[in-house]
């Protein structure tokens, strides 16, 4: 089978530039902000990285119906262009083209699947500054953190591509003399992967590395909010020479895409990353066809700062963990509970450097909050202070939209949070930083525990027994003295209903592989 396939000619890219503004900045910021992500609109269209067709079975397509959606920059309201609306057939369409490649796909050695893996990580690097403008044009994140995406999300490229070659079976002792038995893994087949759109790379990455080294082939369908990075990275992978119907892009009527991926026989394996509501409908509908399921669902990370923690390195770890993103990953810590002891000190400079965050529009130097990804995210962050402080939390900083208007949103302090009030109870997903008080280590431990969600847990302390102790809280993740902890080596998942299965590092290639038993009898006889 040969690995190079042809480029597509693409429909000329066409760059919308009216205004379709949800809530007017200053005109004067307006314009600026506006010239400035048109700007960086046109170089990558000249770069050939803005795509806006949806890719089936290697070639680029409009909806067959010809319908678009908007794709808006979340900084200004502006319209970057449109993309396809796709739904049932195109979807169908791509599932027939992904079954047809797996078959090939599959048996090519893992030495050259790597190669191919190693491409697409070397084209995703070399174009790192334009990955990272489009990331920061269509999701809002500030650049710098943008490019991180870029570096954190190409990482699992390069990961799965070392991982490729090391897909082991075993050879079982066998218990009867004349048989021999053994276990080999084998791709699982078409992968429906469905996306959201805070880390519009990396949750893409995440999946298609391991399935792709694994030797299935994939069905993306990102966010309607952020495709365009997605097919960015598609083109590229279409550059690294990996064959048409191996990695293909649909996007537009979710719920049809979803249906459709639900009930294909051909489609194996369902892996999803968003909303432990949407999780679940999925979860449900993949029992109709009994598909394997993996899912990276919502969060509700406790922070949990205790009486001896080094006061610096929990400010600063706390700082990461929520702000990182605008607050919108789902690994942000959600609760921030703070021991009695240090609770006041606590509170005080972790304000003072909340302060310093510089809020503004990504492409702007110095900038390390954005804006949130639409107006309803707003509106959700607005009902959840406005829950907290009609209960009794004090407003320590912010709390209020941002005068940069559009989706900008203050970074926000609140103390005296309890429990039972919605910020606690559920993710707030932007910047807003609730801290709840406790006295002992049990009821640290009984506050972060309780809730539906397991994904993320922080833990500041210098006490080494308690750090091991706290650390078996139920989640799948845990940070001691430290707030950022994402990485392509490690598992990353949750407990409870925040998912199943694991992404990431040598275990995310099992969520890919059948496990099968083969025993060979007679064995004894010549
Ligand atoms: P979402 O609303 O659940 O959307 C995620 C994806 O599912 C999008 O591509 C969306 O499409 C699609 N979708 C929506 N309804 C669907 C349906 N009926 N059938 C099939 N697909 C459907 O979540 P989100 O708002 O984008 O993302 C935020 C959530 O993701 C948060 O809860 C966050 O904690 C979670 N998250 C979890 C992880 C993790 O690793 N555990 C990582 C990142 C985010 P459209 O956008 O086109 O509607």
């Amino acid at each position: 089978m040969t690995l190079m396939i042809s480029r597509m000619a693409a429909r000329p890219f066409k760059l919308l530039s009216h205004l379709s503004s949800m809530h007017a900045p200053t005109p004067l910021l307006a314009r600026q902000i506006s010239m400035d992500a048109k700007g960086f609109a046109s170089r990558l269209v000249s770069a050939g990285l803005l795509r806006n067709q949806g890719l089936i079975g290697g070639k680029w397509s409009d909806a067959y119906d010809g319908n678009t959606i908007k794709v808006h920059n979340p900084a200004t309201g502006d319209v970057i262009t449109t993309v396809p609306c796709m739904g049932l057939n195109e979807t169908n369409d791509a599932i027939s083209a992904a079954y047809n490649a797996f078959s090939s796909w599959s048996k090519v050695t893992a030495a050259e699947r790597s190669k191919c893996l190693r491409k697409w990580y070397d084209l995703l690097i070399s174009h790192k500054e334009e990955l990272g403008q489009l990331i920061t044009l269509e999701q809002g994140k500030p650049l710098q953190e943008a490019m991180g995406e870029v570096t954190y999300g190409a990482g699992f490229i390069e990961f799965f591509a070392e991982e490729a070659k090391r897909v082991y079976g075993d050879i079982i002792p066998s218990p009867l003399a004349d048989r021999r038995m053994l276990v080999l893994k084998q791709p699982v087949g078409v992968v429906g992967a469905i996306t959201p759109w805070n880390f519009p790379l990396a949750m893409i990455t995440r999946k298609v590395g391991p399935a792709l080294a694994c030797g299935c082939t994939v069905v993306i369908k990102p966010s309607e909010l952020t495709p365009l990075t997605a097919l960015a990275a598609a083109e590229l992978a279409v550059q690294a020479g990996i064959p048409p119907g191996v990695v293909n892009v649909v996007m537009g009527n979710a719920s049809a895409i979803g249906d459709a991926l639900l009930a294909s026989p051909q489609v194996r394996k369902i892996t999803f990353t968003g909303s432990t509501a949407v999780g679940k409908k999925l979860m449900a509908g993949a029992a109709g066809t009994v598909k394997k399921i993996s899912l990276e669902l919502g969060g509700n990370a406790p922070c949990i700062v205790f009486d001896d923690a080094d006061l610096d390195v929990a400010v600063k770890g706390t700082l990461g963990a929520k702000f990182r993103n605008t607050g919108q990953t789902c690994v942000c810590a959600n609760r921030i509970i703070v021991q009695e002891g240090i609770y006041e000190k606590f509170v005080d400079a972790f304000s003072k450097a909340v302060q310093k965050l510089q809020v503004g529009h990504g492409f702007s130097e110095g900038v390390v909050q954005g804006p949130l990804i639409n107006e309803a995210a707003v509106q959700k962050v607005e009902s959840f202070v406005k829950d907290a402080t009609s209960k009794g939390a004090k407003v320590v900083l912010g709390a209020k939209r941002h005068s940069l208007g559009m989706t900008f949103y203050e970074p926000t302090v609140l103390s005296d949070v309890k429990s039972d009030m919605l910020i606690a109870r559920e993710e707030v997903f932007g910047p807003v930083a609730p801290v709840l008080r406790f006295k002992t280590e049990d009821e640290a431990l009984r506050m972060a525990n309780d809730t539906n969600a397991g994904l993320a847990a922080y833990i500041f302390t210098n006490n080494v027994q308690r750090s091991w102790r706290v650390a078996e809280a139920e989640y799948g993740l845990v940070g001691v003295n430290e707030g950022l902890i994402s990485t392509e080596v490690a598992p990353f998942g949750g407990v409870k209903q925040s998912g199943l299965g694991r992404e990431g590092s040598k275990y995310g290639m099992d969520e890919y592989l059948e496990v099968k038993y083969v025993c060979l009898g007679n064995m004894s006889s010549n």
